[in-house]
Order: C-alpha cells, then structure tokens, then sequence
C-alpha cells in the first residue's frame, strides 16, 4: 500500500458545490478510502439524507439506522453512532439516512443552530487521533451543509468539467466569505478538484483553465477522468479503489489524495 504523510492536526475537509451530480459523494469517499488504505484514520460524516456516502462506503443506512440525524438534532455523541467501513481498516463512517431530510427544518429552530456539529466533532477528536475527515454535504446551501461550514477547517470543491461548470460557485464562495466573517475564521478553499473529465472534448479542457485560472493555487493537478468503473462501484457498495484498483479512476483518486496529503504537508512546514 501507498503510505501517506500524516497531518500535525487533523485536517476536516467539508466537501461543497450545491449543484447536484458534481462528484461531491464520489469525491468524499474515494479520498477517505485512498487515505485509509495507505494507513490514515479517516472519518466520513455523511450529510445528505440520500446516505450516498454511506452506501458507496458499504455501510447499512436503512431506516432507524442510528447517525447524523441524531448527531446534529438530538446531541448523540459521534463516537456512539460510527460504523467502520469494509473499505479499509481505520475508516469509520457517521451514517445518513432519510430521518435526516427533516433536520433542515428541525435546525432552523434549535439552539445554536450552525454550531452543533462543530461541537460534536471538536468533542470526538479531543480524545480520538483522526488525520483526515470528509463532510459529505447535501446539494443545497441550507443549514446542515452550513453546519459542516463551521465545523471544517478545508474546503474542497469539486467542479465537473461540463457547462456551467462554475456557476453557482460564485454563490458557494460568497456563503464561504459570511461563513468566515461570522462564524469559521479559518476557513479555506484549499482544494479544487476537476471530476469526470472526458479528454475528447474541447469543452472539459476549456472548463479545465477556466477553472485554473479562477482557483490558480487549489485546482488539483490530478483530474478524474470520467470512468464507468468509478459509477459502478457504489452499488456493489464499494469505492473505485476496492472495486477496481488498477482503472484510471482508482489511480486518478489515489493521486489527488496524495497532492493533497504532500500539500498539507508543505503548509504545515512554511
Ligand atoms: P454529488 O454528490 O455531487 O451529487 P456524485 O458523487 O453522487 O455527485 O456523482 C453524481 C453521479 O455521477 C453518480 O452517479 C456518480 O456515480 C457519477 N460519477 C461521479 N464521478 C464520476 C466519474 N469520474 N466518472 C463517471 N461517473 C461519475
Ligand atoms: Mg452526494
């Protein structure tokens, strides 16, 4: 296996576009999964109802299954509700299930509203060792993918190389900038990252430098190709690099996860 640097401080990736089907879930786990394998413990919190996240990581998320819902509307501790996942050893996943459509009107009248993940995160990590967490959001600026705002310190946006590739980015980075003036001081964009690229098109090299000159230092050289393997693997509930480690996908997530494994290594040593 591929070992990894090890971050100083555990390193929480919120991973948001609110465009639906830009590779958000795919990208949660085939990092979390690419990281694990090469020795890392890794967290995925799944936030979107559809439990994507879940079911590609082979975890159980049927209905009363126990996970996010009562982690962000209940108070649940995290450590009471995760499931390590078949993937790879020392990857754990807080599952999602449909119980969690209803959060997002259930939060909007609870107390501290966009805190409470940050505070059940911050009581997690305080006394288990975690390089790397993956909050998969929902498709949608509302409170939970704001929850996950607070409580990151990274963001990673992923960009599918298709028309209008970059709209509603403009919407993400201005919710970023409230975020960080209100809420996260120390919150980035510290990764972009091109998904299902197809090299045969004109259009997917052009949204590619639009994309680059736009986020010049946080596009990710990697890109992922656009691959059959890499949308079959979720229903064998499975990621690309279990399913089929040697595909272009499998080696194009292995890549980006280690960019962005070196990378948090160099700025941690500037
Ligand atoms: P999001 O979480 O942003 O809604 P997903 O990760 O679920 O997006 O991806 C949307 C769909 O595209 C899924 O069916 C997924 O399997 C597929 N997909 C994602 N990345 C790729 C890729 N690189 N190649 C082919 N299909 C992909
Ligand atoms: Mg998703």
């Amino acid at each position: 296996s591929t070992g990894f640097p090890a971050p100083t401080q555990t390193r929480i990736f919120v991973v948001a576009n609110q465009k639906g089907g830009v590779g958000k879930t795919t990208t949660s786990v085939n990092l979390a999964a690419a990281l694990a394998l090469g020795g890392l413990n890794v967290l995925v919190l799944d936030l979107d109802p559809q439990g994507n996240a879940s079911t590609a990581l082979g975890i159980d998320h049927g209905p009363g299954v126990p996970g996010t819902y009562e982690v962000l509307i209940e108070g649940a501790a995290i450590e009471d509700h995760l499931v390590s996942s078949p993937e790879a050893p020392h990857l754990q996943v807080l599952p999602a299930t449909i119980d969690l459509a209803g959060a997002e009107i259930q939060l909007v009248s609870s107390v501290a509203r966009e805190n409470r993940l940050r505070k059940a995160l911050r009581t997690y990590l305080a006394d288990h060792p975690v390089d790397y967490v993956f909050l998969d959001c929902p498709p949608s600026l509302g409170l939970i993918t704001l929850n996950a705002l607070v409580a990151a310190s990274e963001i990673l946006i992923p960009i599918q190389c298709e028309y209008y590739a970059l709209e509603g980015v403009s919407q993400l980075v201005r919710t970023i900038n409230l975020v960080k003036g209100e809420l996260n001081e120390g919150l980035e964009v510290s990764t972009v990252l091109l998904t299902m690229y197809d090299a045969r098109t004109r259009l997917a090299a052009q949204v590619a430098e639009e994309v680059r000159s736009y986020f010049t230092e946080q596009t990710l050289p990697t890109v992922i190709p656009r691959s059959v393997r890499i949308s079959e693997a979720p229903s064998y509930g499975q990621t690309v690099l279990t399913y089929h480690p040697d595909s272009a996908g499998a080696v194009s997530y292995l890549e980006a996860a280690q960019e962005i494994a070196r990378r948090g290594a160099r700025q941690e040593g500037q």
